[in-house]
């Protein structure tokens, strides 16, 4: 059997986090079984759907490397929905129902005050011919039910186990409008079914559509495919969906976050395995299992992200980040640097203090003290650890320990206060421009 996953987003909003993650656990279930992953625009409701979401869901799946294998769009399949529904009619397993929203609205509010559970109680099913004329007469149009078989519904999540649902407790569930328009459920059933989808994962928020949706696979013959709901997302205070609804892909890009930090995290948070900054997901993806994730939500921390990026862009090759560092850097300066960084657009800043000019700022009375250092970096060895090197001689000579000792030296040689390890920079400074610049900052 051929594993097909599918990602489903709606264009109506940017990928936040969640999605992200999502979309990531269903390709790599897909890749890891050398199977298909698809692309699903859930785009049904017109209004809200818009091209540019659309393309930024696709442009956000090729930023993280998720490269589907195909792409739906269900504003193109209507005609298979409206086929699919006829049948459904004719075998009775979706009815016509003319309540408006207010009685339904009422009718719930009197189960509610009496203290049930606001069920639909199904009143459409037993409406004589001379009633559906007198609505019809009155211009009422009809939205449909899918009718729930009574049998209890039971799957075996890949994440959460054993799943029994009672569809006494359950609605009939509304599937399309009474102006023709679709709700989610049903076409994407009829779309998991044409598609040969084998796998649904996607967010427990949709536990309970499952439990009608897999009535609806048997209504259309077809066997329910495996699902896997994944626990929700929750941010590091504890607080959920506000700022984490706002991280995505432009946010993460912005802030430096390379695209494989993100997915070694998000492979990992929720599962009981730790997370491996890994630049190729190879292995991450070899090692993926549903059985890994736990039910309770997954914890997702912006730190955390930011130091997995760190240690990715730690082990990226030259070639991979050349198009990003500024003319000048080479292989060699890459490798020198790139340990000190956290974002690859830190290596810039590096390299302007590297390749100068600097313009130093530096206290009168620190001037001796510079040019004394000048002399001093002429003198040391400069092959291994040159300001270990310098920083020792002067402290010998001069008897400055701490602050008084690094920091003048550190607005000589790069201009400001703060920066990269000096230790690190030195080197990449090197010998003639150091003394250079000591010698200026002394005159
Ligand atoms: N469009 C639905 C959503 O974004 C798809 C859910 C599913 O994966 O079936 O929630």
């Amino acid at each position: 059997m051929t594993i097909v996953t599918r990602f489903a987003p709606s264009p109506t909003g940017n990928l936040h986090v969640g999605n992200l993650r999502t979309a990531l656990h269903n390709w790599m279930w897909a890749v890891k079984h050398g199977g298909r992953f698809l692309l699903r625009i859930d785009d049904t409701d017109a209004e809200r759907s818009e091209e540019r979401f659309v393309e930024g869901i696709r442009a956000d799946l090729d930023w993280m490397g998720l490269t589907p294998d195909g792409e739906a769009r269900q504003s193109a399949r209507f005609d298979l929905y409206e086929r699919r529904f006829a049948g459904l009619v004719a075998a009775g397993r979706v009815y016509p129902a003319y309540e408006s929203a207010q009685e339904l609205d009422l009718k719930r509010k009197v189960l509610l005050g009496r203290g049930l559970p606001p069920i639909y109680d199904r009143a459409a099913l037993t409406l004589t011919e001379a009633q559906v004329a007198a609505f019809e007469g009155e211009g009422r149009r009809p939205h449909w039910r899918f009718r729930l078989d009574a049998a209890p519904i039971a799957w075996d999540d890949m994440i959460r186990g054993p799943q029994r649902f009672d569809p006494a407790t359950m609605s009939d569930p509304v599937v399309r409008r009474a102006d023709g328009s679709w709700l989610y459920l049903l076409p994407s059933v009829i779309d998991d079914i044409d598609m040969g989808i084998t796998h649904v994962v996607r967010g427990e928020d949709h536990v309970s559509n499952t439990a009608a949706q897999v009535q609806m696979f048997e209504a259309l013959e077809a066997t329910p495919p495996a699902f896997a709901h994944e626990a929700l997302l929750t941010g590091s205070e504890g607080k959920l969906s506000k700022r984490l609804g706002s991280l995505g892909v432009a946010h993460f890009r912005e802030a430096g976050i390379e695209p494989q930090a993100l997915v070694s995290l998000l492979a990992r948070i929720g599962t009981s395995d730790p997370v491996e900054p890994l630049a190729d997901p190879t292995p991450l993806v070899a090692a993926f299992d549903f059985a890994r994730f736990g039910r309770a939500p997954a914890r997702f921390d912006e730190a955390e992200l930011a130091g997995v990026n760190a240690r990715i862009v730690h082990q990226l090759p030259f070639e991979a980040v050349r198009d990003r560092l500024p003319a000048g850097i080479d292989a060699t300066g890459w490798d020198a640097i790139r340990p000190n960084l956290a974002t690859v657009a830190e290596a810039a800043d590096w390299w302007s203090v590297v390749e100068g000019p600097v313009d130093a700022q530096v206290d009168a009375e620190d001037r001796a003290y510079l040019a004394q250092a000048a002399d001093a970096a002429a003198a040391i060895e400069w092959a291994a650890d040159p300001w270990h090197a310098l920083t020792g001689a002067l402290k010998e000579t001069t008897g400055r320990k701490g602050k008084p000792l690094f920091l003048p030296l550190r607005r000589a040689l790069t201009g400001r206060d703060h920066g990269p390890d000096m230790a690190a920079l030195l080197p990449l400074i090197g010998r003639e421009r150091a003394i250079d610049r000591l010698r200026a900052a002394g005159g």
